[in-house]
């Protein structure tokens, strides 16, 4: 398949829907470069949260827009990792940013005007010559609305809750069912009402519910779909 000429494919979805597990093997499948957006707004969480940017529980949002220029947001192999990872001015985050004190943060940074001009620059340029699986919130709307396929993945809450859940469980992080959820919700509500790009389903966009999918079953769909556009494309 990857003969065919390099698509752009742009993920955008709810928080936990398993955007970048797909967007992983997609990637894999086709011989095509992987990013993960939400590790970069994450980075940049992480940064504030370092840097003491939230005085009473509250985003300094003057204070972070100053410091974006010691910012620095790459991504580079790690022997840990199959896949390039995330560092933020040149340490590996990538177990860091997961963590659920810099998820009860990313949505009040990712809602920046100044961050997201920084970030949207960096995709586009990463992603420019194309063959590139990008996931996020607004891949499909602004990063690259040309994108030859563009999917856009929701799921069931309650689906969504358990599956983060145990996945943060695996890595031994002691968080309640509730608390997941709590968050998931929270960064919804966040990301679909923001003034900055909000998280909405960009026109000519697929939709994928996993909600009763198998992670095989969801591939050979984002695969099939891939193979019509190159049909398309070719
Ligand atoms: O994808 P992930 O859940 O890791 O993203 C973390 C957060 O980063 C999202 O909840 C959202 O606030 C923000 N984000 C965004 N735009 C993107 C990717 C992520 O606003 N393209």
């Amino acid at each position: 398949m990857s003969a065919s000429k390099p698509l752009t494919i742009a993920i955008d979805g709810y928080s936990s829907t398993g955007k970048s597990t797909l967007a992983k093997t997609l990637a894999q499948q086709l011989n095509y470069a992987y990013i993960d957006t939400g590790a970069m707004y994450r980075a940049v969480a992480l940064f504030a949260l370092q840097n003491n940017f939230f005085p009473n529980e509250v985003l300094d949002q003057n204070a972070l827009t100053k410091a974006l220029h010691q910012i620095d947001v790459k991504f580079k192999k790690h022997e840990k990792y199959p896949q390039p990872v995330v560092y933020l001015n040149g340490i590996c985050v990538e177990e860091e940013i997961r963590q659920m004190h810099v998820s009860a943060r990313v949505s009040e940074v990712a809602a920046v005007k100044a961050v997201r001009e920084k970030l949207v620059h960096l995709q586009q340029e990463m992603g420019k010559a194309g063959g590139v699986v990008m996931d996020g919130r607004d891949i499909g709307t602004v990063v690259f609305p040309n994108a030859e396929l563009k999917i856009f993945m929701t799921a069931n809450p309650e689906v969504r809750a358990i599956r983060r859940w145990e996945e943060l469980r695996g890595k031994g992080e002691k968080v309640t069912l509730t608390e997941v959820r709590e968050n998931l919700l929270h960064r919804d509500h966040l990301d679909t009402t923001r003034d900055e790009s909000p998280l909405t389903q960009a026109p000519g966009a697929l939709v994928l519910d996993n909600s009763n999918l198998t992670r095989d079953l969801q591939l050979e769909m984002a695969l099939d779909w891939v193979r019509a556009v190159q049909k398309i494309e070719r």
